[in-house]
């Protein structure tokens, strides 16, 4: 990965390519956030995995995931990182422990939280400010980095989407019914879009990429069309 020195002054802040996607679970988001990266390299940051990180700290812990002083301090004393495509907690590379079922329910849950928010906010506003990097989740654009040089919105059909993890499923061997993967598909769009704090919506200036009829070649050189014509610019 190429080593991006950190820059603070506005001329040096100008030189930046930052790369923001939100969208819905399923849509294709990291895959394509990765293979950008890949090819401008540049870091990729997956701020999904910093709540999963977030929630395997709570289940580890045992406290209710409600906002409390309980809470306050165990995000106090919490640090989450993301460098070199992997997630930290607290120093130690979590990558391989949160993708769990438990571990997504509680993820989704604790990104209700203001406090849980506010905390991974600052640290990936960081990460914004002074690197070249492309970063996904649902508040990328409009919360953690709305001065990102490019901004996209990924999407499909919430039936597309349950479709392709169904087969990801199935093609690890997992026993799984189509009606509910699209249940939780359904259910994660609920909770993304209707929490109060920072709900996933499409920022005014991102650029819509519907997938559900493209192919994840087709949609990497599509952003990469728009980004190199600087259509998705401030
Ligand atoms: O993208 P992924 O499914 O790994 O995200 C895990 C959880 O974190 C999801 O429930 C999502 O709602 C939440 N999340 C969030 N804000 C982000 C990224 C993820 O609330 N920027």
């Amino acid at each position: 990965m190429t080593e991006h020195k950190e820059t603070h002054t506005a001329t040096e802040e100008a030189k930046l390519l930052r790369i923001a996607i939100d969208g819905p679970s399923g849509a294709g988001k990291s895959t394509v956030a990765k293979l950008l990266a890949k090819e401008y390299e540049i870091d990729y940051v997956d701020t999904g995995a910093m709540y999963r990180a977030m929630g395997l700290k709570i289940l580890d812990c045992g406290i209710a995931c409600e906002e409390g002083p309980e809470l306050e301090d165990l995000l106090e004393e919490t640090d989450v990182d993301y460098r070199d495509w992997r997630v930290y907690l607290d120093g130690e590379d979590v990558s391989n422990y949160i993708r769990t079922e438990e571990v997504s329910k509680m993820a989704s849950d604790c990104s209700a939280i203001a406090a849980v928010r506010s905390k991974l906010d600052s640290i990936q506003k960081r990460i914004g400010r002074t690197r070249s990097v492309v970063m996904d989740g649902r508040d990328i654009c409009t919360v953690v980095m709305p001065h990102a040089e490019h901004k996209f919105y990924i999407t499909a059909t919430a039936e597309e989407r349950a479709r392709r993890r169904y087969l990801e499923l199935k093609e690890k061997g997992q026993d799984v019914d189509y009606e509910k993967v699209l249940e939780d598909i359904n259910k994660r769009d609920y909770n993304d879009m209707n929490r109060d704090v920072n709900p996933l919506r499409i920022a005014d200036d991102a650029i819509v990429v519907d997938t559900t009829e493209m192919s994840i070649e087709e949609v990497v050189q599509y952003v990469k069309s728009i980004i190199e014509d600087g259509e998705s610019g401030k």
